[in-house]
């Protein structure tokens, strides 16, 4: 009997028919699809991208190389040296994220005590060569420079709920 039913299912097409009533249920609805990359959605001030090390307005960096952002790191992925400058004041020699460890939890961020270490609302990059996984201090602060205005802005933005 499930043989014939079967069958006659096969023959009727029934499947495809309501596989196409489907189709023409969300036919005339609203799209939920967007043309990415010439469109985005839009997104929250707290999205966890790609890293950045922060500056005073005055252009000194902030992180004074507490190594709080390296203890929390649950994937290992920061990699901090540090040595004591002629006025006393520790800074980082090195400062290393590496981005295949990375899992962007964001606990790098949440630890420091002075803003420094951030994740942008950069999601569009990508490597071409081999090491360019490794973000350096250079790197790190080379973003922090370049959208600093947009960091701050994000930062203000997702103050009232932290
Ligand atoms: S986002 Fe998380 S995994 Fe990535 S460097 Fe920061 S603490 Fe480590
Ligand atoms: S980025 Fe922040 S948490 Fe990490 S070493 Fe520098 S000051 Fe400390």
């Amino acid at each position: 009997m499930s043989k014939i039913r079967h069958y006659l299912k096969s023959f009727l097409f029934l499947e495809l028919l309501q596989g196409l009533s489907v189709t023409g249920k969300y036919f005339f609805k609203k799209k939920f699809t967007i043309q990415y990359p010439e469109q985005k959605t839009p997104l929250s001030p707290r999205f966890r991208g790609l890293h950045a090390l922060r500056r005073y307005p005055n252009g000194e960096e902030r992180c004074i190389a507490c190594k709080l952002c390296e203890v929390v790191c649950p994937a290992l992925a920061i990699t901090i040296e540090s040595e004591e400058r002629e006025d006393g004041t520790r800074r980082t020699t090195r400062y290393d994220i590496d981005l295949f460890k990375c899992i962007y939890c964001g606990f790098c961020e949440e630890a420091c005590p002075v803003d420094s270490i951030v994740e942008t609302d950069i999601f569009e990059y990508h490597f071409e060569n081999r090491g360019e996984n490794i973000m350096t201090k250079e790197k790190l602060l080379e973003i922090g420079d370049k959208y600093e205005a947009q960091i701050a802005a994000n930062r203000a933005a997702d103050a009232p709920y932290r």
